[in-house]
């Protein structure tokens, strides 16, 4: 069925990336010729605007039309009459590209060239863009999806859609295109198409303003209009017939090969399709499933046509040749359908798009992978990219410069200027610095001179400054929620113990799973945990900053309910993960129909919930954490690094695991162990998401030391659970004391309470500071948290606050 080229003893990956192309079929398209035919119509469009474009869409679509306006009422209309389930999709495809897209925006950049001179990279959206769409029989509103979404999250203010008149259709675009525009919330819509679409576009006409960018897939006169055009407009790349090329081993699946052929081959008679592999079998097999798959197609003709003409099947020696091949044929699409699918797409240079393994097909690209579908073809994947909210923005660099670093660079701008003989350009500078400056002629060799200079820090971390309590040294410390009991000493004893063992075998690297230490925490947890459910860290704070690596990021979304933990949405931050803010309500707890609303509108890759929450002190009732695992997209953190002090002890979210494969819960060793200086935190959850973290674990992160203070603490839980019903019954009974004074407190299932409130809280705080007590100013205004001490403590907090507020 395919015709066969046979690669197979040609030394491909040594032949020229020309050569080897001139071996490999594809369609021609000669758009230079077509220029010919496109240049009196782009100039008469130049010269008369809206008129000729009203001449010209009568000869070629057969319409007369007094003004390429389309109404915003056949807008609407188009929508109320498109299918639901294709709105239903649409919206779908929308919200995924969205996501995408805006991944991409980048940010602005600022480089500290020298101490005192920096260069800011801005991107700026073009003010005003048109995007063309494709008419006549068949209508992809995909298109207008796939060019309007990068383009709205590049910011640009001003879009202008155009696509053909339909004779049949009243002089309307096709109906589907129109409801795309009105669902993207799109309003100026043209009736035009062809070369005088472009020309008017690129420079505009009564009807329609001149834009600054033209995208949009179209046919050879489109291209050649777009072509001639360059320089008036920018434009997206070109684009020919479409093409795929699909890179398999004897693993990959010839229905699957063979259906994806088929696809491409539909769009377009002089489609591309090219199967390369070193398997001659896969070859054979995926020829019979042509042959039976092609009797039940629908376009069968011109899918036999594209098939058999311009496509083939490329035998070849082994992968590294097939990745060769591919990247001197530059397809518009690559699909890898091989054992080592992942790696192989990684050494892919030359491709539009890249799909990766057996359930990534190019049909899921079109629609709704959330990148985009126009992309290079005809070989233009070698110097060009798809389509991308960059194709809508330009870099500028804004430069700044002080006096002294002027005049420290001038002697360069002086030997450069004198070696092109641009003396204005010499005068420009020292007009402003002078030329006697010996010193500055010495500072200009170097780079960043001086103490004072900033290091060049990542732009969104501008500003910040390090996170912690006031370190202040006060005899009664109640501020960071640590256990106020240290370790007994018979615990000290087998600490050292277990310590002086690891010690004879420090110069060893320590078990990089920590399998030993994830055994005894899964026993302690019980709930039927096993060790492969089990993973452990430097604190729950190294925990959550990998569960963040591994499923937030750049591009990715977290979601928290404040006010809470402090380091959830700083730590999101630091791995570049957006955050939102969620609220609480005003009794600290969380309305579950606002929560699932959030969730509905952000879809998050992680929802934190801390519970018992930090600052405030209550657990989460579990029907809550319930309703947000059902309604989350992504994972689920519940932060439960103070459960051991909980009221009820079996309401922990460990017992929702079994049903919730994406929970993951968060615990430490720092409080109900008295740890906190070991660092120990470790979580729950199911294997997969603890497979997922040893990708973005260090190797070794957990001392060897650490891991067998942590098993000796454990093995003394008992004995540290009874301090944990001591500090629970000192907390109730404080509770109660500060109530008696008429203060208010939060309920508290924690090793704290946060009390309030006052008018001035930074007063109260300072004023007990002063009588020897620090406890934490944090939580919302006019509260404050002091952490449950030995009972000594509890005194001596309670006389300084008696005495404070008398
Ligand atoms: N989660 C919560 C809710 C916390 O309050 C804290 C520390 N105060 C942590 C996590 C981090 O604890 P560690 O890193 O010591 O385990």
């Amino acid at each position: 069925m395919l015709n066969r080229i046979d690669l197979r003893g040609t030394p491909v990956s040594e032949l020229g990336v020309r050569q080897l192309a001139e071996l490999l079929p594809r369609a021609e398209l000669d758009v230079e010729a077509a220029m010919a035919a496109v240049r009196p119509v782009c100039e008469d469009v130049r010269a008369r605007g809206a008129a000729a474009v009203r001449e010209h869409t009568a000869r070629f679509d057969g319409v007369d039309l007094a003004t390429t306006v389309v109404p915003r009422g056949a807008l609407a209309d188009a929508l109320a009459g498109l299918d639901p389930q294709v709105a239903a999709a649409l919206r779908e495809a929308a919200r995924r590209a969205r996501r995408v897209h805006e991944a991409q925006v980048p940010g602005q950049s600022v480089t500290y060239v020298t101490d005192g001179s920096s260069v800011t990279e801005r991107y700026v959206p073009v003010a005003r863009a048109g995007v063309y769409v494709p008419g006549g029989l068949v209508a992809y509103p995909s298109s207008v999806v796939m060019n309007v979404i990068p383009a709205q999250v590049a910011g640009v203010e001003k879009i202008a859609v155009t696509s053909p008149p339909q004779a049949s259709g009243g002089g309307l675009p096709h109906p589907a295109i129109l409801a795309a525009c009105e669902l993207l919330g799109i309003t100026e819509v043209h009736a035009a198409g062809g070369a005088q679409a472009i020309a008017m576009l690129g420079y505009g006409t009564r009807d329609c303003a001149a834009v600054d960018t033209i995208t949009g897939p179209g046919n050879i006169y489109v291209a050649a209009a777009k072509r001639l055009l360059r320089g008036v407009v920018s434009t997206d790349a070109e684009a020919g017939p479409t093409e795929v090329a699909i890179v398999a081993d004897g693993s990959a699946d010839a229905a699957f090969v063979a259906a994806d052929l088929i696809a491409q081959a539909e769009h377009d008679p002089l489609a591309a399709c090219l199967l390369i592999t070193s398997a001659p079998g896969l070859a054979d097999r995926v020829d019979a499933e042509l042959i039976t798959q092609l009797a039940t197609t629908r376009h069968a003709s011109r899918v036999k046509e594209a098939l058999t003409g311009q496509s083939g099947c490329v035998l070849v020696d082994d992968m590294d040749a097939a990745l060769a091949v591919a990247d001197a044929w530059a397809p518009e699409h690559l699909e890898v359908q091989a054992a080592d699918a992942g790696d192989l797409a990684g050494r892919v240079r030359n491709a539009g798009a890249v799909f990766v393994g057996p359930y990534a097909p190019v049909s899921l690209g079109d629609y709704l992978a959330g990148s985009n579908h126009v992309l290079p073809t005809g070989g233009t994947a070698r110097h060009s990219g798809g389509l991308s909210v960059l194709t809508f923005l330009r870099g500028i660099h804004v430069v700044t410069c002080t006096e002294s670093a002027l005049a420290a660079v001038a002697p360069h701008i002086d030997a450069l200027g004198g070696a092109e003989n641009l003396a204005a350009h010499v005068r420009a500078v020292r007009i402003r610095v002078g030329d006697d400056s010996a010193a500055a002629a010495a500072a200009a060799g170097g780079e960043v001179t001086g103490a004072r200079s900033a290091p060049p820090l990542r732009h969104d971390l501008v500003g910040r400054v390090p996170y912690g309590a006031p370190q202040i040294d006060a005899p009664v410390k109640l501020n960071t929620n640590e256990n106020p009991y240290g370790p007994s000493a018979a615990l000290i004893g087998e600490i050292v113990q277990a310590a002086a063992a690891e010690a004879a075998a420090l110069n060893r690297y320590p078990d990089r799973d920590a399998v030993g230490l994830r055994r005894d925490l899964a026993a302690y947890l019980g709930h039927g945990l096993q060790m492969s459910q089990i993973w452990a860290a430097n604190g729950s704070n190294e925990i959550i900053q990998q569960l963040l690596q591994a499923f937030g990021g750049p591009g990715r979304t977290a979601l928290g309910f404040e006010p809470s933990y402090s380091m959830h949405p700083i730590i999101a931050q630091t791995t570049g993960t957006r955050w939102i803010a969620g609220l609480r309500e005003a009794d600290f707890g969380i309305d579950r129909g606002r929560a699932v609303a959030a969730i509905a509108e952000y879809r998050p890759d992680l929802v934190f919930l801390t519970s018992p929450n930090n600052p405030t002190g209550a657990a989460m009732p579990l029907a809550v954490i319930e309703q947000v695992c059902a309604a989350a997209p992504g994972m689920v953190v519940v932060d439960e690094a103070y459960a051991e002090f909980a009221r009820d002890q079996q309401a922990t979210a460990l017992t929702l695991l079994p049903r919730f494969p994406r929970l993951v819960v968060v615990r430490t060793m720092s409080k109900a162990f008295a740890l906190a200086g070991a660092r120990v935190g470790y979580l729950a959850a199911d294997p997969g998401v603890v497979e997922a973290l040893q990708i973005v674990r260090l190797p070794y992160h957990l001392s060897a030391l650490t891991q067998a203070t942590a098993r000796a603490a454990l093995g003394r839980s008992v004995e540290l659970l009874g301090a944990v019903d001591a500090i629970r019954a000192s907390r109730d009974e404080l509770t109660t004391w500060l109530r008696a004074r008429g203060l208010s407190v939060a309920e508290s299932d924690a090793n704290f309470v946060l009390f309030g409130t006052f008018n001035d809280r930074r007063a109260v705080w300072q004023k007990l500071v002063d009588h020897g007590v620090l406890i934490r100013e944090v939580g919302p205004p006019g509260w404050l948290r002091v952490t449950i001490g030995t009972p000594r403590e509890m005194d001596a907090f309670r006389t300084a606050l008696e005495e404070v507020l008398s």
